[in-house]
């Protein structure tokens, strides 16, 4: 973890103090820090004013060298980030090699440069803004997003042509900062001294960004989606980060900086504990369970670095993402769930089926949907791709072989989807059985409650699957009609609507009535405030980013559970969320001073 107390940090003079600007929190956690403005500078920038060229045979040499010098600084890139960071976020270099490799790419440059007698770097801008120019008008936002990659390797090539190095110092901060950009794309955050890096504040960017995916899994604060009023401040000037919020303040006042510095330094120290408490015990003696939501193989060693007990939901879309274009095959999946299984240990793992399609990645060439958050996402997918899902599942589980593996359905909307995934399930594990391949009869299979219409029959999925797992980010998403990644409505994001807590309480008292645990997956479970809630309501199985789970602990165990339930019942009568929002913030430090006091 990067160190954040910086003795400095004062306020600049000029300009309103504490502006909060809301964004998307996507990695979890504050800090403060002085600002490090990194601007993509334009590609224009790094053109030389005199378009024409001399000697077009003098160009296309100088091309064919920038080409072999940008690869060497990508291959580099890519083996400092495969070593720092693992192999999982080195992925994305491979799409920069493609175009660096491609030799139609460079002939196509090369014609330019011939025909129209121009030097070579406005060649390459020449040749790759047109390639721009169709990816922008791909509605899929996943493929819009290799757009960026075009603009890297432009960017690179063109830097290599005037003899720049491609990395540009960001290696040997000497100072811990804040990083601030509009767009901050992987190759830039990639080349960053990572443990000087306090936190990232973007303008463009979301949660599955690869910068926040990075961020989230070094435990740095990260939010992006800002607008203008955050971008516009300058290098130097301190600026908070609070990912939990989901926001930033601009030209933070002194008490405004010593809080989150007290905050900050408070999780630090909950970090830096060498053994995290082994349990998360409520003061009337209830124990809560904690589990570890992993996206990435390279996350999981922080599972039990950080006292997890068991992956409670290994997303498996970044799985599908990394080996993009192509699909990766069943040994490929088989391989990566047994790593999840065994890093589970005896509390197990959690794997959840594809959840693609929608505005995540899509499955083959489909064509663009309206409204894809309500189109042919997660499990609807599944079923509609039944071969891609069978193999799916068998690799599920086949690991089921080497560990105490779960599977767990997304975005299931009635028991009829719920009763085609466990037919897959059932004639895939007929299928294995016949081939002689082991795996777990008895593997459990749970439902995610993350659409309104599985709340109200959650009695009846219930009675058919074997666990709830909640997942909070859409739940809210779709009963409160408010896209989760769209910065305009983020306002309305509201975790503590009314509508919210009711849902979550008729949840989980469906599944104590049906004697199923029920575990809270979302990113509500990894707030202080409303993990509080969510014990109030009765739950007591939450699964988180790992680097949160000191903190949930701490805040568990400060709590007392008859205390927590009539403050959720005071918040279930409330009419607002902003009501709420004022009930705890007045009530938590006189009840639960153990934590909220701090
Ligand atoms: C959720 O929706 O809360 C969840 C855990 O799943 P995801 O964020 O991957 O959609
Ligand atoms: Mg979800």
């Amino acid at each position: 973890m990067p160190s954040s107390e910086s003795p400095a940090l004062v306020p600049s003079p000029s300009g309103e103090r504490d502006v909060r600007v809301d964004g998307i929190g996507v990695s979890t956690g504050a800090s403060v820090g002085r600002v490090l403005r990194l601007d993509q500078r334009d590609i224009a920038a790094g053109l030389p004013p005199d378009v024409n060229a001399d000697d077009p045979a003098v160009e296309i040499e100088r091309l064919r060298q920038a080409f072999v010098r940008a690869r060497n600084q990508v291959l580099a890139l890519k083996q400092r980030v495969a070593t720092e960071l693992g192999r999982g976020h080195a992925y994305f270099f491979e799409a920069h090699l493609l175009m660096l490799d491609d030799p139609e790419l460079v002939a196509d440059v090369e014609r330019v440069i011939r025909t129209r007698r121009v030097k070579a770097e406005w060649a390459v801008k020449a040749v790759l803004d047109r390639m721009l120019v169709v990816y922008e008008s791909v509605k899929d936002d996943y493929l819009r997003e290799r757009g960026s990659d075009i603009e890297d390797v432009a960017r690179r090539v063109i830097r290599a042509l005037a003899g720049r190095p491609g990395t540009s110092g960001l290696a040997r901060l000497q100072h811990d900062v804040v990083v601030l950009a509009n767009t901050l794309p992987p190759s830039t955050a990639a080349e960053l001294d990572l443990s000087h890096v306090l936190g990232f504040a973007t303008g463009d960017g979301g949660f599955t960004s690869h910068t926040a995916i990075i961020a989230r899994s070094l435990g740095i604060p990260a939010v992006v989606g800002l607008s203008e009023v955050a971008l516009r401040v300058t290098s130097g000037e301190p600026m908070v980060v609070d990912g939990t919020d989901g926001c930033v303040i601009v030209r933070p006042s002194k008490p405004v900086i010593r809080r989150y510095l007290r905050q900050h330094g408070l999780q630090r120290r909950l970090e830096e504990m060498d053994e995290p408490p082994e349990r998360a015990r409520t003061l009337d003696g209830h124990l809560c369970m904690l589990r570890a939501n992993v996206e990435i193989t390279a996350e999981l060693d922080l599972v039990r670095r950080h006292g997890a007990r068991g992956i409670g939901l290994y997303r498996t879309e970044f799985l599908f993402l990394n080996s993009q274009p192509s699909l990766p095959t069943e040994d490929e999946q088989t391989r990566v769930f047994e790593q999840v299984a065994e890093a589970g240990g005896k509390h197990g793992a959690t794997i959840r089926t594809f959840d693609l399609g929608g505005d995540k990645l899509p499955i083959g060439r489909v064509e663009s949907e309206q409204n894809p958050a309500l189109g042919q996402r997660a499990l609807r997918l599944a079923l509609s791709t039944p071969d891609v899902f069978r193999s799916h599942v068998r690799a599920i589980l086949r690991a089921s072989a080497r560990g105490n593996v779960r599977i767990l359905l997304p975005m299931v909307t009635h028991v009829d989807e719920l009763r085609a995934a466990r037919a897959v399930i059932d004639s895939c594990m007929e299928e294995l059985d016949t081939e002689g391949i082991p795996f777990d009869p008895r593997l459990a299979v749970g439902v995610m409650i993350e659409v309104p219409s599985a709340v109200l029959v959650a009695d009846q999925l219930a009675a058919e699957c074997d666990f709830f797992s909640i997942g909070t980010n859409d739940l809210i998403q779709y009963l409160l009609a408010v896209d989760r990644s769209n910065q305009r409505v983020a306002p309305m994001f509201a975790p503590l609507h009314p509508a919210v807590l009711r849902a979550l309480e008729h949840v989980v008292r469906a599944s104590e009535a049906a004697g199923i645990p029920s575990i809270v997956c979302g990113e509500m479970a990894s707030n202080p405030v409303h993990a509080t809630v969510l014990v109030g309501l009765g739950y007591d199985r939450f699964s988180m980013t790992p680097t949160a789970i000191r903190l949930i602990k701490r805040v568990i165990s400060s709590l007392d559970r008859d205390l927590a339930a009539s403050l959720a019942g005071e918040a279930l009568r409330c009419r607002t969320a902003a009501e709420v929002d004022g009930l705890l913030a007045r009530e938590l430090p006189l009840r639960f001073p153990g934590f909220f006091k701090v």
